[in-house]
């Protein structure tokens, strides 16, 4: 299928299969999967000074600056590999970062983004989050066995022994779920009048990467979403995470 120069992006929080359906899409659709958390990481791996100040900010679940993500994915959308489209799995997750994406897009010549919302039970992203290991040499993210919790697992492409990601940890989980909602109302009221598809993403990666597809082939109308104002910390506080 050809991707004829779309910007996907997909929205919701973390531990809801954005990264697994970005890899899927990119896949399907042979455009570039662009994880700004996974380029924030890659920059903490090298060690520069920037890597350190960007680790300093990731363990804590809180954003880095929107000056500092926007010329990240300004650089990275202007390479070649980004003409025919990509899929931002991540970014934007503030409004003034949508607001610079609908200029750089524009510069760029590229259409305006379509946009998935990704819907799942808060219970299940803190179960998915638990279950996650990180590859530390290539990156790659594997949601492992409740029963093999314990045991040293091994990245399948090349033989390293699988982490915990450092933001995984239950403290940042609440965090980053808790920042997640702060924004996700502006940003979904920002982009419901355009492309805008609610997923529900609590089913299996095949039957998602199969909505996500269809929705591309054959845009329906588009879904307004009103939130539920259920205030933010009471949400998540009572998970046992
Ligand atoms: P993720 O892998 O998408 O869960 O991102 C991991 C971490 O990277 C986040 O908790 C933030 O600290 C940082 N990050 C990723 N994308 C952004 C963004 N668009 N704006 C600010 N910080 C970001």
């Amino acid at each position: 299928m050809h991707a004829q120069r779309k910007v996907i992006l997909f929205l919701g929080p973390p531990g809801s299969g954005k990264g697994t359906q970005a890899t899927r899409l990119s896949a399907a659709l042979g455009v570039p999967a662009i994880s700004t958390g996974e380029m924030l990481r890659r920059e903490c791996r090298s060690g520069s000074s920037l890597g350190k100040a960007v680790q300093s900010v990731l363990v804590t679940g809180q954003l880095v600056s929107d000056e500092l993500i926007n010329q990240v994915v300004g650089t990275r959308l202007s390479q070649r590999d980004c003409e025919q489209g990509c899929i931002l799995d991540g970014y934007p997750r503030t409004v003034s970062q949508a607001r610079f994406l609908d200029r750089l897009l524009g510069t760029l010549s590229l259409g305006g983004p379509v946009v998935f919302d990704f819907k799942v039970d808060t219970e299940q992203v803190i179960a998915r989050l638990g279950r996650r290991r990180q590859c530390p040499e290539c990156g790659h993210v594997f949601t492992v066995d409740p029963g093999s919790q314990g045991r040293d697992l091994v990245c399948e492409r090349d033989g390293a022994r699988l982490v915990l990601r450092s933001d995984d940890n239950p403290a940042t989980i609440r965090a980053r779920l808790n920042l997640y909602e702060e924004h996700a109302g502006e940003l979904v009221r920002y982009y419901s009048a355009r492309a805008y598809h609610r997923i529900s993403a609590s089913r299996t990666p095949e039957e998602v990467s199969a909505e996500l597809l269809r929705n591309l082939e054959h845009p329906t109308e588009r879904t307004i979403v009103n939130r539920p104002q259920v205030p933010v910390q009471a949400r998540y506080r009572a998970q046992s995470v």
